[in-house]
């Protein structure tokens, strides 16, 4: 099995054969996921955590119905709302983690590198649910699936990543992943939301959207991540509506197959206009929803393997 891992921190420590593993994998409990009976027990008898330190409706919901579809016991921790107001640091966290014998850590985390640093201190494998700007790895994997069974491939595409690219982990696990898959990837926004030194990534950087979208295959659009803002990067969400929301107008230039992608949630009217990401025929969001689930199972379950070939070695 290509997939070594003991962690799932981020796309930058993968293979691409590693990826196509997860993705494979995937599609068999896509498979699963549309049966009448969608039980497996390939976690049977581990604990699942799921800790988010930010808020979080849809990548939450996706991980817990992920474990419990493969039969592991899954636990929320609210984590908002308890110790980290209560002064708790995230050593701290940890140790009291490592006490209770989880097997598989998800966190979510508003600080980057947050969750890294956890992982060096629990003794369970721990997936990064999205920390601060720097990565979402299952993000980026289920958007992969996504293209690639709405494209039948995952290599030499055009592909579009549009908005506010500055704030988004989606976007970084995104380039990393695409780029290691050799697609070409085009970043189109206001310069103000670009990130510096983004060049050095091997993109192609657009500040107009018709010319940015020009023959593309893919268009990912990102949601403006206001909490992540302190000032004005725009000058109103009218004028950045008109300039980088998509519409049928703009999405025009791309090519006629071309889909269009957001990973949610998504502000109907800025970044995109609602009719047309509710178009079965161009918008492909609502299989990234269930692409979310199909490949957290292959993610939670390589881990698994992993662990228990660890544990049976030792
Ligand atoms: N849900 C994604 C994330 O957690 C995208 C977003 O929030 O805009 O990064």
């Amino acid at each position: 099995m290509t997939f070594t891992h003991r962690h799932l921190l981020g796309i930058e420590h993968l293979r691409p054969e590693e990826i196509v593993t997860v993705l494979d994998l995937a599609e068999e409990y896509v498979d699963l996921n549309r049966a009448a009976q969608k039980h497996s027990d390939a976690l049977a008898g581990l604990t699942q955590i799921n800790m988010f330190f930010e808020n979080s409706t849809r990548t939450q919901a996706s991980f817990e119905l992920a474990g419990k579809r493969l039969g592991a016991d899954v636990m929320n921790m609210a984590m908002q709302a308890s110790s980290i107001t209560k002064g708790e640091t995230l050593i701290d966290t940890a140790m009291t983690l490592n006490a209770m014998h989880p097997d598989l850590l998800v966190v979510r985390h508003p600080h980057s590198g947050a969750v890294d640093l956890l992982a060096q201190k629990v003794n369970c494998a721990v997936l990064n649910a999205g920390d601060g700007r720097h990565e979402h790895p299952t993000q980026a994997l289920l958007d992969a699936l996504t293209i690639r069974r709405a494209k039948g491939r995952l290599h030499r595409l055009n592909i579009a990543i549009c908005g506010d690219i500055a704030h988004s982990r989606v976007a970084r696990s995104n380039i990393i992943l695409l780029g290691k898959m050799e697609n070409r990837i085009r970043l189109i926004g206001p310069p103000t939301l670009m990130p510096a030194g983004i060049a050095e990534f091997g993109v192609e950087v657009y500040d107009d959207m018709a010319k940015g979208l020009e023959d593309v295959d893919v268009v990912m659009m990102l949601r403006l991540q206001r909490e992540r803002m302190d000032g004005g990067f725009i000058p109103s969400e009218r004028e950045y509506y008109h300039r980088f929301g998509l519409d049928a107008d703009k999405l025009a230039n791309a090519k006629p197959d071309a889909i269009v992608m957001h990973p949610g949630p998504m502000n109907r009217g800025v970044e995109i206009d609602g009719t047309l990401a509710d178009d079965i025929n161009r918008s492909v969001i609502q299989d990234q929803v269930e692409m979310g689930v199909a490949v957290r199972m292959a993610a939670m379950d390589l881990l698994a393997r992993n662990l228990r070939s660890v544990q049976g070695a030792a």
